[in-house]
């Protein structure tokens, strides 16, 4: 970077002391360098890229007023929160404030004190808006989201298509467009809307390294979902469900066992959802239940987890549903539980909808469950699904990659046990009383069915049920046997040669398999071997920090990320700054929070030499 990138009132000067960062992003200098020499830019980054800076930082160095049009009144509303708490004049002006704010609001751009104003799309449509923009100089119109412009993407906004006429009324103003949306169709189509040059796009690359990507079987899966909770103790995550029943299932199961959970779907009322969403991202609650409908608004960066109990619609969906973890860059973990029964449902659904519709929705079932099923890297899988090629073969941060190590296993004789077992009592019971079955349960249903007197019955007590159920989802991945919608286990053709003797079964015990204690013990604690520069190492002194950050939030009414980031309290316990500048020198440390919390940040930190 050259020295003017460098001097105080420079993007790199700006970055240091108002928001508190080193360096930029790969595209975020080469982004904002083009936007201060005038020239429109279309950015199009992942989730957690680190979008905002890319017209924040050139906000404070225009002349005149930069105006984001953002569609969510709490993306909204998030933003100028975190502004102000960095120092920076930024306000908003939409539906949800009321007119007295609104008035200050409107008086703060006129008196030029606002750098930022923040706009929904059907505010900019109401009359004399745009008379009273043309009173102040507008230097930089921000679209965010910019993919609600195209009718081909998932958020189409009407209100968005009128966007030309805020362009037309300051043709001096240059044009920023921002989104995560990586499909070239809608690409083409905010180029082509907003009529910018190809030269103006700017796409990151949509890998998220510090994302950990597994895929398991679903077995007792609230059981699966209280193990990640308890690995992320005290920590955010959300789990997605694909109905609403299911949501409140899953939350009442979670809170039963201690979890801080709320639901949030599209039946709830809307106020009560709301509620919940705020109790999130206030920290009050460390999960959240959802159905889809949960997610566009949220902008929380220290997302630690994202589960889906149930699979999701489709690998885009999924991709922009996991990115909400992590977006800090802090490692997140993220955990399909895969069922053979979901995609029997699946299909079952596929079958009543209109012909034209199958075409589509098969084609996105299969990806997922190639997805799911396979053996390869993960990453590299949803890098070439969105068009990207990834240089090494491996990533360290997928299950397929960390389990690539392992040997083969001979699991013939369990597999000949299970299978006969299946058979004996009729190929339409799931895989736990089969178990039960195998392993000479005296359970009401064994008897009852008579499966007691069963040849198979006993004939597997050497092993646990969980290895039972462990072995039946190698043999469902394997297609060995095959599951019907009610969870109903069958034999396949593959089936026979194996019950016969005539063929092995032998697995890497691998893709989508991996039961719960092996989750505990195994890859868990292989996680924790691997040295980022992030890893927290001064664990008390951190909770000391952090609940420093909770009380202050509290007294500030905003979410305890806006105070610092978990980032920044990991870099500090790290660090132990003692001094003002020791502190400045911690990422995501600027002037305004030096002189806000510094005081009380080193009191904790002195206390600890
Ligand atoms: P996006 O809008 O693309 O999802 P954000 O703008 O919210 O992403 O940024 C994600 C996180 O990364 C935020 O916590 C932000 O402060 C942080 N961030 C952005 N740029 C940098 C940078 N250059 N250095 C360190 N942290 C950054
Ligand atoms: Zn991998």
């Amino acid at each position: 970077m050259n020295a003017i990138m460098n001097a105080p009132n420079s993007p790199l000067g700006i970055l240091k002391n108002v928001f508190g960062y080193d360096s930029f992003r790969l595209n975020q200098a080469k982004i904002i360098e083009n936007i201060l020499a005038g020239r429109d830019t279309l950015a199009i980054m992942p989730t957690g890229g680190g979008k905002s800076l890319c017209y924040q930082v050139p906000a404070l160095i225009f002349p005149g007023i930069t105006v984001v049009i953002s569609p969510l009144i709490s993306l909204m509303h998030d933003q100028v929160e975190q502004l102000l708490d960095a120092g920076v004049n930024a306000v908003m002006l939409n539906s949800a404030i009321d007119a007295e704010t609104y008035r200050v609001n409107m008086a703060q751009v006129i008196r030029k004190q606002a750098r930022l104003l923040y706009m929904a799309p059907e505010t900019m449509l109401q009359p004399g808006i745009l008379d009273f923009l043309s009173q102040v100089q507008v230097s930089c119109i921000t679209i965010d989201e910019a993919h609600c412009i195209s009718e081909w993407g998932h958020e189409f906004r009407p209100e968005y298509r009128q966007l030309a006429k805020l362009r037309q009324r300051f043709p001096d103003a240059v044009c920023v467009a921002l989104t995560a949306t990586a499909t070239p169709r809608v690409r083409d189509d905010i180029r082509q809307s907003l009529s910018f040059g190809k030269s103006d796009e700017f796409v990151s690359s949509f890998d998220r390294p510090n994302l950990f990507l597994e895929v398991v079987l679903r077995q007792k899966g609230i059981y699966q979902v209280l193990d990640m909770a308890e690995k992320h103790l005290g920590e955010s995550g959300i789990v997605y469900c694909a109905s609403r029943k299911q949501v409140d299932r899953v939350c009442e199961q979670l809170c039963a066992n201690g979890v801080k959970a709320v639901p949030y779907h599209a039946g709830m009322p809307d106020d009560e959802r709301a509620r919940n969403q705020e109790k999130f991202r206030m920290d009050e609650v460390d999960v959240i239940v959802a159905t889809i409908a949960f997610g566009m608004g949220i902008n929380k960066p220290d997302v630690r987890y994202v589960v889906h109990f149930e699979l999701p619609k489709n690998i885009e969906s999924y991709y922009q549903q996991i990115g909400r973890a992590g977006r800090d860059g802090l490692d997140a973990d993220c955990l399909l539980l895969f069922s053979y029964a979901d995609i029997a449902k699946v299909n079952f659904f596929i079958e009543q909808m209109a012909t034209s519709e199958q075409r589509l929705a098969r084609v996105h079932l299969n990806q997922l469950v190639h997805y799911c099923e396979s053996a390869l890297c993960r990453r590299i899988l949803l890098m070439a699904y969105f068009g990207e090629s990834v240089e090494s073969p491996h990533c360290d941060t997928c299950d397929n990659c960390r389990r690539r190590h392992q040997p083969m296993v001979d699991l013939t004789q369990a597999a000949q046990k299970f299978m006969s077992c299946m058979y004996r009592t009729g190929e339409r019971f799931g895989a736990s009383h089969v178990a039960d079955v195998l392993r000479g349960s005296q359970a009401q249903k064994v008897v009852d069915l008579g499966h007691h007197r069963v040849s198979t019955f006993g004939i597997g007590a050497e092993r646990s049920k969980e290895e039972w159920l462990f072995i039946s989802g190698l043999l469902l991945q394997n297609k060995l046997i095959s599951q019907n919608e009610h969870g109903g286990l069958f034999l396949t053709a593959q089936a026979r040669p194996v019950l016969t003797g005539k063929q092995l079964f032998e697995c890497q015990v691998s893709p989508i398999m991996e039961n719960r204690r092996k989750r505990t013990t195994g890859m868990g604690a292989a996680k924790k071997g691997v040295v980022h520069d992030h890893t927290l190492r001064n664990a008390p002194v951190f909770e000391k920090l952090r609940n420093l950050r909770t009380k202050l939030a509290r007294e500030r009414g905003v979410p305890p990320y806006v105070v610092f980031s978990d980032k920044t309290l990991v870099e500090m316990a790290n660090k132990q700054p003692q001094t003002d500048t020791e502190l400045l020198a911690v990422s995501g440390v600027g002037e305004a929070k030096l002189k806000q919390y510094g005081t009380q940040f080193l009191r904790v930190l002195q206390k600890n030499e």
